[in-house]
């Protein structure tokens, strides 16, 4: 992960004002402000029309710490988790932990030509035909439970994922523990290893963002 430094309105001008003509930037305190319409004009349907979507972005000045905001605000996107939306037009672009992990480059250049644009892409291709694109995620905590498989490296569900967490924070990792990969061994015997590594690559801090952001979604699911 690389070291948060300050995104000027310049930045985001050069990663996207070529791209994306029809948008207008302006900047606050803590947040350079884009708006207006946001034009996929490829894709993987070659003759697939041009899509628009009326969009307005809040792109923190410490990116990548914080995770952009982006919302449709054009109502072309139905606001439901199928379609990686949420109620108030909030676009689900990415499991922004994951993507900083798993992604060799964090630039802001690197989140606009990658999970900003694929969203949209996927969005008109969805609405083409009906399918996702992309190797889809899963919405809510199930989606970070497949984020949380991708970094250990093996399948686990909600529950696991949040054990998974739990150990990987604990002060001390203790061998005797079961294994919250359910398997009945002794972590010392069986996932051990990956959660040490886990530990040492990913940090704490990346690792309880992920974990409340799992709690809250299945405590938000419990109770709908
Ligand atoms: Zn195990």
């Amino acid at each position: 992960m690389s070291e948060p430094s300050t995104l000027t309105i310049e930045d985001v001008r050069r990663a996207l004002g070529f791209a994306q003509p029809l948008l207008k930037f302006t900047e606050s305190d803590d947040a350079i402000f884009a708006y207006g319409v946001f034009i996929v004009s490829d894709g993987p349907h070659p003759n697939g029309p041009a899509k628009r979507f009326e969009i307005k972005c809040f792109f923190f000045k410490d990116f990548p710490k914080r995770e952009p905001i982006v919302i449709e605000n054009g109502g072309v996107i139905p606001r439901i988790a199928d379609r990686h939306m949420y109620k108030n037009g909030v676009c689900c672009l990415c499991v922004w932990q994951e993507w900083l992990v798993l992604s060799q480059d964090t630039s802001f250049q690197a989140f606009c030509d990658g999970p900003l644009y694929n969203f949209f892409l996927s969005q008109t291709w969805f609405e083409q035909t009906g399918e996702w694109p992309f190797d889809e995620r899963s919405h809510g905590a199930k989606g970070i439970a497949e984020s949380i498989s991708q970094l250990l490296g093996f399948k686990v569900n909600e529950q696991q994922a949040n054990s998974y967490a739990q150990a990987i924070l604990a002060k001390r990792v203790k061998g005797h523990w079961p294994c919250p990969c359910g398997s009945n061994k002794k972590l010392r015997d069986c996932h051990l290893d990956e959660v040490i590594s886990l530990r040492e690559q990913l940090g704490a801090d990346t690792i309880l963002g992920l974990q409340s952001q799992l709690q809250n979604l299945m405590k938000a699911e419990r109770e709908t």
